[in-house]
């Protein structure tokens, strides 16, 4: 097999056969307004072999056969859709792709998705297709750990230069716009203190400079957030967290207009970052409950953090759902939920924080979110450590601070279990 031949004959599109009776996206674009988010995120991509299975098969194959030479042809050259092999095309990928597209692009015409085998390798990838030497980035400073090292190490290392800003700041993100730059990074709320960022100023801002707004919309997933719908250009996913919902598997997506996915599916068939059909098939399964977690996990979160803010152990609070945290009216606006992730300082400094982590016996000591399980940390030993003092304090990371991942077990159990530690605190 000639590799070079194949990434330049076949269009990364190429539908698989097969699909008779099943909605597709087209159905979906055209029956928006009359189905809903829940149903489209049961129902969209779906598509069925002719053995008729209900749920949908799992396509663990690297290549696909043809019935004749001419055939194989046919669909090399791109002339008749088929598969070719699974670093460009499988169909448990592409009914993944196909109902994220639809999820986040809701109405919008032309919207394309690319699964990859990590958040990390869609962020990566969403970059090297579209991006090159002497591109200029501004990346939101309170981005996750290894974002912030592809960045500042590895895209620095080929010439694209970041200069990272305040996420809330928006004087600081137009200071740094030059006119090499290419595109403007961020995840919103963030990681862990909640806050929330302008989606519509800070694409006025991109597009104002011809260039592009990427949104990391993990924490939010589409079922709080539509980030394209904003303004955005392009929205990157970690599926590992609340796609999977469960810890299981990981994975990343790109999604965005055809013409930019393109040129990221087209280098992630070349670079080999593929996710694995399985995979795929566990995210897939994992967007029919979405809707119902996400509502579970912001109602846990919720409750977590009205409790916690009457805690006498506790000082502070940040979740934006609280109407006193500064992000709260325009979480409200821009998001339908105020997500599952919340971080609280207590009293007394990195030893009392770790008390309280000690303490625990139902939450999982680990930085991983998005589970059923509930999740504790300590962001500034763990996720936050390799910031330097200065930056932890520009960052809001003290030694006093917590994060919660809350996951959906009993609400009850879980303000119990931190309240072992709390009360040592008292
Ligand atoms: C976990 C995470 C990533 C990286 O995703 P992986 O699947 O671990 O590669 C990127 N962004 C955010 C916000 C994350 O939480």
């Amino acid at each position: 097999m000639n590799d070079h031949d194949l990434t330049d004959v076949v269009s990364p599109y190429n539908d698989a056969s097969g699909r008779e009776g099943a909605l597709t996206t087209e159905d979906f674009l055209s029956a928006e307004g009359s189905l809903g988010f829940a149903t489209q995120s049961i129902r969209a991509g779906s598509f069925r072999s002719d053995q008729r299975e209900h749920s949908e098969a799992i396509y663990l194959t690297s290549s696909f056969v043809y019935d004749s030479a001419a055939q194989a042809q046919a669909v090399f050259a791109g002339d008749e859709d088929g598969n070719v092999y699974s670093r460009y095309t499988n169909p448990s990928l592409r009914m993944l792709e196909e109902r994220m597209a639809i999820l986040e692009g809701g109405a919008l015409e032309n919207i394309e998705a690319c699964a990859t085998s990590s958040g990390m390798a869609a962020i990566l990838g969403a970059c090297m297709g579209l991006l090159k030497s002497g591109d200029h980035v501004i990346c939101s400073r309170s981005v996750f750990g290894t974002t912030f090292t592809i960045f500042s190490k590895y895209l620095d290392k080929f010439g694209v230069k970041t200069t990272f800003v305040d996420l809330v700041d928006y004087q600081q993100w137009r200071d740094a716009i030059r006119p090499e730059t290419k595109l403007l990074f961020l995840e919103t709320p963030s990681n862990p203190l909640s806050e929330v960022a302008d989606l519509k100023q800070l694409a006025e801002i991109a597009h104002g400079n011809g260039a592009l707004l990427m949104v990391d919309n993990c924490f939010c997933t589409p079922a709080l957030q539509k980030p394209l719908l904003l303004g955005a250009d392009l929205v990157v996913h970690s599926a590992t967290k609340y796609i999977d919902g469960q810890g299981r598997c990981l994975g990343g997506m790109v999604i965005g207009r055809k013409k930019l996915v393109d040129e990221v599916h087209l280098w992630q068939r070349a670079a080999g970052a593929t996710m694995s059909p399985f995979n795929a098939w566990v995210f897939y399964k994992g967007l029919e409950t979405l809707s119902v977690r996400m509502d579970a996990h912001c109602r846990n979160a919720s409750e977590l953090a009205i409790w916690l803010s009457q805690h006498k152990a506790v000082e502070k609070v940040h979740y934006s759902g609280l109407s006193n945290h500064p992000g709260h009216e325009l979480a409200k606006k821009q998001q339908t939920g105020f997500g599952g992730v919340l971080a609280f300082e207590v009293i007394g400094g990195r030893e009392s924080a770790w008390k309280v982590i000690d303490g625990v016996e139902i939450m999982s000591r680990t930085a991983n979110l998005g589970d059923t399980r509930t999740t504790i940390t300590h962001p500034a030993t763990t996720t936050h450590c390799r910031l330097s003092d200065e930056d932890k304090m520009k960052s809001g990371i003290t030694e006093s601070l917590i994060r919660v991942a809350a996951g959906l077990e009993d609400i009850e159990d879980l303000k119990r279990d931190l309240d072992k530690g709390l009360k040592q605190l008292l």
